[in-house]
């Protein structure tokens, strides 16, 4: 291949091409340190100044007021499945869930490991192909917080109604943070793996209100919030290079117009593909109600593995690679994150629609 390819893979997924050519730049000698960013201290005035600029940036793009913390752990999302539970949870050891796919069970797993969690609504008995609605009724007034995936990167679903509730609300926002405006303020905590909107894998970013930690004792240091916090992310050695590349991605978005035109941009994007599915005889998007649709993630079939298996392989030749669905799925799965380019949407949507003439 001798062009960049157009690679709809839900995560590790795409960077914007300037940000690898910048990072390209810097490799050898970052800022005449004589150093690679991977080779500075993490206690160096180089590496305090990206990290400062990280979480600066970060602020800025996503609005985030100031009695929220900002913090760069690592472990994935996968981690704050328990961490954020084991930080969070109240006395009463209550915590509510909302279970909208694969990845919200593997948060309940977690959390049912640490205390008493109830499920106040469930999209299963159609493979989670919508989104829930939640009765206020159902959640616990005494439960420390209730937890929801804000984009199901399997199932192609996403939160637009926030549930109704003066507990707080937790989200695990990996596959939609910084692809939409949200308001920070309306969120106890927000966790993200990096791997999708932000950066390479590595770091993992929570978005935290301040008076919701530091209220345990006994927790272990590098599991509790508190620890990173007082020492700016840096209580051990931090994913230094991750950082500095969530960095330039930070930068980058900001020189674009912020999440506000991302937004707009992955309507767009969103929008066309969409469209081709629908429009198409040999294909149907998981997701039918358009409110409930993803803008990052959207799988979609047709009934015949053949044709399936088709599409894949002729898409490839094509340049649109990375578009086989999830194994739980099956069929195909478009993530179209920030990173990928409105033109590499409009490839998609064009083949989808010349191979339906072609084939149905
Ligand atoms: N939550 C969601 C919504 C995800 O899409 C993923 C990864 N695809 C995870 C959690 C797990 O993330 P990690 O691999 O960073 O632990």
């Amino acid at each position: 291949m001798t062009h960049r390819a157009y690679n709809f893979s839900a995560g590790p997924a795409m960077l914007p091409e300037p940000v690898l050519t910048k990072a390209a730049g810097e490799m050898l000698n970052y800022k005449g340190s004589g150093m690679s960013v991977m080779e500075l201290s993490h206690r160096s005035g180089w590496f305090s100044e990206i990290m400062d600029d990280a979480q600066g940036l970060l602020r800025e793009l996503m609005h985030i007021p100031d009695n929220y913390r900002v913090l760069f752990l690592q472990g994935g999302a996968s981690l704050q499945f328990l961490m954020a539970p084991m930080n969070l949870m109240n006395d009463s050891k209550k915590m509510d869930y909302v279970n909208t796919g694969a990845w919200s069970k593997k948060a309940i797993a977690e959390a049912k490991k640490l205390g008493d969690v109830k499920v106040v609504a469930d999209s299963s008995d159609k493979t989670f192909s919508y989104i829930p609605s939640i009765d206020p009724a159902e959640i616990r007034k005494d439960a420390a917080f209730i937890h929801f995936t804000f984009n199901n990167t399997i199932y192609g679903t996403r939160f637009t109604d926030l549930p109704q509730t003066n507990i707080p609300l937790i989200t695990d926002m990996s596959s939609g943070i910084l692809s939409e405006v949200i308001d920070v303020s309306d969120y106890g905590l927000i966790y993200a793996g990096a791997q999708k909107n932000i950066g390479p894998a590595g770091v993992t970013i929570v978005i935290v209100r301040d008076d919701l930690i530091g209220k345990k004792e006994h927790l272990p240091s590098m599991l509790d919030y508190k620890k990173y916090a007082d020492n700016n992310s840096m209580f051990n050695t931090p994913p230094t290079y991750a950082i500095y590349m969530a960095k330039l991605v930070f930068e980058h978005l900001k020189e674009q117009g912020g999440v506000e035109a991302m937004e707009q941009v992955n309507r767009e994007k969103a929008r066309m593909v969409y469209d081709e599915i629908d429009n198409s005889k040999l294909f149907r998007a998981h997701v039918a109600g358009e409110k409930d649709r993803s803008l990052m993630n959207i799988p979609f079939f047709s009934d015949s593995e053949e044709i399936n298996s088709r599409f894949l392989s002729e898409a490839e030749n094509q340049g649109l690679l990375t578009l086989k669905g999830h194994r739980s799925v099956g069929g195909m799965r478009a993530s179209i994150y920030n990173a990928m380019p409105l033109e590499g949407c409009r490839k998609l949507a064009d083949f989808i629609k010349k191979f339906d003439a072609k084939n149905a």
